[in-house]
């Protein structure tokens, strides 16, 4: 069984690394060779300067890059997908992308033969690297069931959600609630700070209670310390959170929460934070105490 992974980023450079640990035969591809070549060196695999090169064998192509325009170039460019891999090949997608670019990618990539899995991701980069991944699928039964056993190397929850888009969908569902989540701790931790509370005792005491989530936990302690440089960066937040709205918009749901995080990450974009953790809500809160909208 041979695999191609396409995308080093924070989350394809560990996740290849977990398919190389379990003994897959596997080849890499990234736009930037320089992080291919170290990570061939660390996983000791080997690498492909383009995507032909890395796919022309593969029966399963990986793939995890950014947004809707990055995953059609790397499916449809001159040197994509579409035009390399080989017949019967499966592409198991992780970038988080619009439901609509993946069901136009999957019916494109069926008439040559190719099948086609959205599987985005939770848990972030740590999970990534724990190879404690959730992973909601959106595929064809008998397709889901070749590709789980690989999804396992990196996957703790894997979960096939129905036909493809549905992956996309569910992944949806996840930043909808992050983000209204974060919002949420962010007002929390700032008016602690704003009442005079020792906000470390404040923030230990309730994150054992009702309020406690996944994002209290992991990032209230960094949100005091100011550390925003690592992390789900806002940029890709915001991407998530446009890609729901547009969603929202065609099934008639209301957003309105979502809608207002969305405008304070694009805020967080203009302070030149977009590379910055999606806890930075915090700072925008910090920067205008009295003259914010809420
Ligand atoms: P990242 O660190 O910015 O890495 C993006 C990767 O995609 C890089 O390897 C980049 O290559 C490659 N890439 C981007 N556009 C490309 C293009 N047009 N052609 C070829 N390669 C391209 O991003 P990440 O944090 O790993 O996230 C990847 C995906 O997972 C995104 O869709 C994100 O929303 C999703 N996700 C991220 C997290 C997280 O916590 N980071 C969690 C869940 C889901 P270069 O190295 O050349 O730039």
């Amino acid at each position: 069984m041979k695999l191609a992974f396409i995308g080093l980023g924070n989350m394809g450079y560990p996740m290849a690394g977990h398919l190389a640990n379990k003994g897959y035969e596997i080849v890499v591809y990234n736009r930037t060779t320089a992080k291919a070549i170290q990570w061939a060196k660390e996983y000791k695999a080997c690498y492909a300067t383009s995507i032909q090169q890395a796919i022309s064998n593969a029966d399963f192509i990986v793939t995890c890059v950014g947004n809707d325009d990055d995953l059609s170039q790397v499916v449809l460019s001159e040197d994509g997908i579409i035009h390399h891999a080989k017949d019967g090949a499966i592409l198991i997608d992780h970038s988080t992308v619009s439901a609509e670019v993946t069901r136009d990618l999957a019916s494109l990539l069926a008439q040559r033969h190719i099948d086609f899995v959205d599987a985005p991701v939770s848990g972030g980069q740590l999970g990534a690297q724990k190879g404690q991944l959730s992973v909601m699928c959106g595929a064809k039964t008998e397709i889901f069931a070749q590709i789980e056993p690989i999804l396992q190397a990196y996957g703790k929850t894997i979960i096939h959600m129905g036909d493809i888009g549905s992956g996309q969908l569910t992944k949806m569902v996840n930043q909808i609630c992050v983000a209204g989540l974060l919002q949420g701790l962010a007002e929390g931790i700032h008016f602690a700070q704003q009442a005079g509370l020792d906000v470390e005792k404040a923030m230990s005491v309730i994150s054992q209670g009702a309020a406690s989530s996944w994002q209290m936990v992991n990032r209230y302690p960094t949100m005091l310390q100011d550390e925003y440089n690592f992390g789900f960066a806002v940029d890709w937040m915001r991407k998530d959170l446009e890609i729901c709205l547009a969603e929202a918009a065609k099934n008639n749901t209301q957003l309105p929460i979502t809608n207002l995080v969305s405008q304070y990450y694009k805020e967080l974009q203009n302070l030149g934070g977009g590379r910055w953790d999606t806890s930075s809500l915090l700072v925008r809160l910090q920067k205008q105490p009295t003259s914010s909208s809420e």
